[in-house]
């Protein structure tokens, strides 16, 4: 357990957040902010520990990590705290590889001193973590006493916050993991004493599933009216099954300030009318179409010709689609590159029985045009004109042509309205319009 590490002698604490493949500006983005040290760290606080909070880069020599003792002097900005106890978190299984860098690191670093993962890969993989990052511990998933306070937002510069108004899933979907790390369905029927800042990010897993949904959707809707809150979000997709029984609560949404709604198609295309209805409530209750976004898993059950026929339905209704590439939940490496267009192997990247890696990257593609159509309210979208390959006068004249005008000039013109074949040609090396032509 986490609370048997904090004895009397632990003044010092170090909370690392591994250097995950995340683009330095995203780091502080809500998808990845590293929220359970942050909690942590408030944590420790209220014990008088002093904290710190290491956002981790991998030290551009290379280390032996085996050797016993130091040949050069690692100088770093925490070269003057000497932790007690080292507090590493981690998040995809696929990416364990940063988890090890990082606790390789400090227990070369701080020989006696004990490292700790917790996070998502440590409670999905615990022996495989302990064994492969070489850390002393694994915690497993949430530490109650953390849970009630305010994370240190004070250690990362955002200008929103994270919430949990529940813990855990009523259900149990094949691809999800939640049922392993938050075994515990919990609900809070008050959150209005946890606001710090106007903009909110929802963490639930299932929002709408929380028995006191009304009183939490009541409560924001008050605290927009007084103007305390501006921005409202979930990260997840709003359970659709729970939506239709109450379709009021769609309504409630919008007034509480909800943006970019999504909801999850998990499933075959037959649904369609049923996904449909919940668009239909959404934008009954205010929202746009181009503002919803479709929750879609690819590279699992359904195949490419399925997911293709799903997402040509999206763009008929005008909504996007926030798609996610499926991995085993205990995938422990992820090397997808989608700049290799010559094509991985499933020794890069999980690649599900039912698609290919040609299928993988086109579906990836399908959707990133699909979005930027739908978010512009254009029917076709052109590489050429994105990269500014085309004369400025041309490019004019294009904009304002529809799909059907345009594809007699544009060799890579896009439509989302149509099914595209996974063999079908994608004009990457398009470099010179006019050669082209
Ligand atoms: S509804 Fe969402 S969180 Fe719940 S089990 Fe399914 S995918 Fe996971």
């Amino acid at each position: 357990m986490f609370e048997d590490w904090i004895t009397d002698d632990v003044k010092c604490v170090l909370l690392v957040e591994p250097n995950f493949p995340i683009p330095g500006k995203s780091r502080n983005h809500s998808n990845f902010l590293p929220i359970g040290l942050l909690k942590i760290a408030s944590y420790l606080r209220e014990k008088d520990i002093k904290i710190k909070l290491i956002r981790f880069e991998e030290p551009k020599e290379k280390i032996d990590y085996v050797q016993t003792t130091l040949d050069f002097d690692i100088k770093d900005e925490e070269d003057e705290f000497k932790p007690d106890l080292i507090c590493v978190t981690s998040i995809f299984t696929y990416w364990s590889k940063y988890v090890k860098n990082a606790v390789q690191y400090y227990k070369y670093k701080f020989k006696d001193t004990p490292v700790l993962v917790g996070g998502i890969y440590a409670s999905l993989m615990p022996d495989h973590c302990k064994k492969y990052t070489g850390c002393d511990e694994v915690i497993l998933g949430t530490i109650a006493e953390s849970e009630k306070l305010i994370p240190a937002y004070d250690l990362v510069d955002v200008d929103y916050q994270i919430l949990h108004t529940t813990r855990g899933c009523i259900r149990k979907c094949g691809f999800c993991g939640t049922y392993i790390i938050e075994p515990k369905w919990l609900c809070k029927n008050s959150i209005k004493d946890e606001i710090v800042k106007k903009k909110l990010i929802f963490y639930d897993n299932n929002l709408l599933a929380n028995e006191f949904i009304e009183d939490i959707l009541d409560e924001l809707i008050e605290l927009k009216k007084e103007r305390k809150i501006t921005y409202v979000e979930s990260q997840s997709g709003f359970d659709g099954r729970i939506m239709l029984k109450n379709p009021h609560l769609a309504k409630k949404l919008k007034d509480a300030g909800f943006k970019n709604p999504k909801i999850a198609w998990d499933h075959s295309v037959k649904q369609a009318p049923y996904i449909k209805k919940q668009i239909d409530l959404l934008v009954d209750a205010g929202f746009k179409e181009k503002e919803i976004s479709i929750f879609m898993i690819y590279n699992y059950d359904l195949d490419y010709k399925e997911m293709e026929e799903k997402r040509v339905n999206c763009a008929n209704w005008g909504v996007q689609i926030t798609d996610c590439r499926f991995r085993p939940l205990d995938q422990t490496f992820d090397e997808y590159s989608p700049s290799k267009h010559k094509g991985q192997t499933e020794k890069d990247y999980h690649i599900h029985e039912n698609w290919t890696d040609q299928e993988i990257r086109k579906f990836r593609r399908n959707i990133r045009r699909h979005n930027i159509c739908m978010r512009h309210e254009v029917d076709f979208h052109s590489t050429l004109l994105e990269r500014k390959k085309v004369p400025q006068e041309d490019a004019k004249k294009y904009r304002e042509m529809n799909y059907e005008e345009v594809k007699k000039d544009l060799p890579d013109a896009w439509t989302p309205y149509k099914f595209h074949k996974a063999e079908e040609q994608d004009y990457f090396k398009i470099n010179n319009y006019k050669e082209k032509l």
